[in-house]
């Protein structure tokens, strides 16, 4: 059986719905991935699992993006309360003694953050980086690197070098990945005490430098172990390290039983 890697973005909610809101979903997936006989275990051990050829059914889960919704409960303005991924979490573990962990992969720029919640959100102050240390500390979810500042449209200047922004594909030099991922690096490693070993592309978008090149000789020399992209598949021995695949919910997977013929169910 494979080793599969989940993501969900606890800001995808437009609704009550499984198919309209993350923390629905996540909420139904782990009582599925549970009675699917698959074993929740870090993305490092999914990782290992998956590229061993190992016969362990395991999941890996990750959250994208990194707003507090990870790891605070809150009120949606238009949803009402919502749990966050965290209790979720929790809540699963203390009715089915299986632990599940997790870990975000965040947006490093304070700057870009702030825009992105000013722009998308209201400015409510959702995009803070103060729920980093708290939730490393809980061991409940890890802190990984999803890029300085996304190539965000809703940022005014980006790292791009001629602030074209809305993709991935085009970060492709060494300056730019300078800021894309080692300085988000250095930024995360200084808030959590602790250096990301996993790169998440934005959008799962690599260029050829990137992951070719810059991943290999350059990222791992400065701590990261891995990089994924969103190609929809189970980690098996022949995937590269650097462009590891990923499912994303509310695109690979809608339904429980989408998740269940996923799972080889
Ligand atoms: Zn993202």
């Amino acid at each position: 059986m494979p080793a599969i890697v989940l993501t969900y973005h606890s800001c995808n909610i437009t609704g009550h719905e499984y198919s309209s809101n993350d923390h629905t979903a996540l909420e139904h997936d782990l009582r599925t991935i549970d009675s699917q006989g698959f074993q929740i275990v870090s993305v490092q051990d999914a990782i290992t699992s998956g590229l061993s050829g190992s016969t362990d059914s395991v999941v890996a889960l990750t959250f994208d993006d990194g707003p507090i919704f990870d790891f605070e409960d809150f009120i949606h303005p238009q949803f009402g309360k919502q749990k966050s991924f965290a209790r979720i979490m929790r809540e699963f573990t203390h009715a089915t003694g299986n632990k599940a962990i997790a870990s975000s992969f965040v947006i490093a720029s304070p700057s870009g953050r702030q825009q992105m919640d000013e722009k998308d959100y209201g400015g409510r102050d959702w995009w803070h980086d103060r729920w980093w240390l708290p939730a490393t500390e809980s061991g409940l979810i890890k802190i990984e690197n999803h890029s300085w500042d996304h190539n965000h449209r809703a940022i005014s200047v980006s790292a791009q070098k001629i602030n074209q922004r809305g993709q991935f594909h085009n970060i492709d030099t060494h300056p730019e990945c300078a800021i894309e991922v080692q300085k988000a690096n250095t930024y995360i490693s200084e808030l959590v005490k602790r250096s990301p070993k996993f790169f998440a592309y934005p959008w799962g978008q690599a260029s050829n430098y990137i992951y070719q090149d810059y991943m290999p000789n350059i990222a791992s020399k400065f701590g990261l172990e891995a990089a994924f992209s969103t190609q929809p598949k189970a980690i098996t021995p022949h995937a590269n390290k650097w462009f590891l695949p990923r499912f994303v919910s509310g695109e690979h997977w809608k339904s429980t039983q989408d998740l269940q013929q996923l799972l080889g169910g």
